[in-house]
């Protein structure tokens, strides 16, 4: 049974509980709102920045009191009329009408298909499934590697060897500014000091071309790449591996942005397509302001100043601050960002995944895991003359799972953009369309009939 109360009308509701939600919701508070969170998980903080929180952002969220007020395991499963926010809430669906809204949603992992990818044994930057003694192989791009391998070895692994995408020489050592403010999994220089102990080789311009087994993960194949990531010939190699931990940064989650309508753009220093917005975060649309890696993909820093600046513009919307009072407190925060947005954008050039790895894929290739969808259909269609991720989901039904395409589009997009030599930002993200995450049919079906 599900029950649906009353429609509810905040003045400012924020969803998601990660770094950048968290900041818009103090400094919402701190401004004298009260402000809803919603966040569809049991712990604040976000997937990956509990710990790192609780040192420091609960301690002013505790300090907000009743003005934050908190909505664990709610999922906005909807946006409807700009700003009409469907929530799902254990036994209770909510329709909620804020006055103004933060959207902090974060990124998702990004997949980079190649044959043998779905077989057991192979995690996309989920080092949990790995068990202790594994041969694992560690691969993909960005400063994420050694945090995951040094956690790896940490877990017992063997941790056979690193491979990196981007160019030799070029990748900075530790994380870079600004990942290296809020390290989550210790401490950046730590986790080179246990890689080097356990002496992993850290090998750059090399990615896998395939990952070969059946029941389990024999073995991989290696390959050299060239600037544009394309594989190089002759070059390959055997490894023997038991696991394979690939991590190829993130992409923005902006579904609930473009269910909102708000304008998006392609950056691909950013993570892809991500929202246009103001130096106050805010969107196309008046009122709802998007912060964090929701935003464009830039490290837990980066994410809480964003959030700031987007909780005091939101305030200032309201009339809680005059726009005096919001230069001020917002002062310190832009200054801060800057220079950080500026590594950001150097590191996310350097890392950005490019169009040479979809020559790795081959016909039998899995590009849609949830529907099972190969690159042999792909091709197909796109001879058919399918040229944009509408249609491709039309015809092949890649996108249309469980996970309504977050795993295979970023991927699609660059098949198309191979295959047909375009630019990437020339094939627009895939429409969306509530629910935007799975949600009992009797949660559907609460919904008042003019949102329907
Ligand atoms: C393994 C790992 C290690 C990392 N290490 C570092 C590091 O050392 N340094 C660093 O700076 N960064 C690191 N990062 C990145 C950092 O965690 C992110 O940049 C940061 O958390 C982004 O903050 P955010 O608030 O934008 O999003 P997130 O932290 O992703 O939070 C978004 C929240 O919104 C919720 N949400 C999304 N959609 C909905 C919805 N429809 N309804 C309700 N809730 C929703 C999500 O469940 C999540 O809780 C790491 C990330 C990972 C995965």
């Amino acid at each position: 049974m599900c029950t649906l109360l009353m429609t509810f009308t905040p003045q400012i509701a924020v969803v998601g509980g990660g770094p950048a939600g968290l900041a818009a919701a103090i400094e919402a508070a701190r401004a004298g709102l009260t402000a809803h969170l919603y966040d569809d998980r049991s712990a604040l903080g976000g997937p990956a920045y509990g710990h790192a929180a609780k040192s420091t952002l609960l301690a002013e969220l505790d300090a907000a009191g009743s003005r934050v007020v908190l909505h664990h395991r709610a999922t906005v499963w909807g946006i409807f009329e700009q700003r009409t926010l469907a929530v799902w809430e254990g036994d209770r669906a909510e329709i909620v009408r804020p006055e103004v809204m933060v959207l902090a949603t974060g990124a998702h992992n990004r997949a980079v298909p190649v044959p043998g990818w779905t077989l057991p044994g192979v995690t996309g930057g989920e080092t949990r499934a790995v068990k202790p003694g594994q041969r694992v192989l560690v691969a993909g791009a960005g400063p994420l590697l050694p945090v995951l391998a040094s956690r790896l070895v940490r877990a017992g692994a063997q941790v056979v060897a690193v491979l990196d995408a981007a160019p030799s020489g070029r990748m900075p050592r530790a994380l870079p500014a600004p990942w290296n403010q809020w390290a989550l999994s210790g401490h950046a220089t730590a986790d080179w000091d246990t890689l080097r102990a356990a002496r992993v080789p850290f090998v750059e311009s090399r990615a896998v071309a395939r990952v070969v087994g059946d029941e389990t993960v024999r073995e991989v194949v290696t390959v050299a790449l060239d600037e544009d990531w394309r594989p190089v010939r002759g070059s390959e190699e055997k490894l023997e591996v038991t696991a394979v931990c690939f991590s190829w940064g993130f992409v923005p989650s902006i579904q609930l942005s473009q269910m909102c309508g708000a304008e998006h753009h392609h950056a691909a220093e950013l993570g892809g397509w991500v929202p246009l917005v103001s130096a106050e975060m805010e969107t196309t649309v008046p009122g709802i302001f998007s912060a964090g890696d929701g935003a464009g993909v830039g490290g837990a820093a980066l994410a809480v100043l964003e959030g700031r600046i987007a909780g005091i513009a939101a305030a200032t919307r309201l009339g809680a601050l005059s726009p005096g009072a919001a230069r001020s407190r917002s002062r310190p925060h832009r200054a801060a960002l800057a220079p950080l947005r500026k590594s950001r954008d150097v590191l996310g050039r350097l890392i950005a995944a490019r169009p040479g790895l979809a020559e790795l894929i081959t016909p039998d290739t899995v590009i849609c895991p949830c529907e099972g969808t190969t690159a042999a259909r792909v091709d197909q269609a796109l001879d058919e003359g399918v040229g944009d991720l509408g249609q491709m989901k039309r015809m092949t039904r890649a996108g249309m799972g469980e996970c309504q395409g977050r795993m295979c589009s970023p991927a699609l997009a660059h098949l198309i953009s191979h295959r047909r030599d375009i630019p990437l930002e020339a094939i627009a993200p895939p429409s969306i369309r509530p629910p935007v995450t799975p949600v009992p049919i009797h949660v559907l079906a609460t919904l008042p009939d003019e949102q329907t």
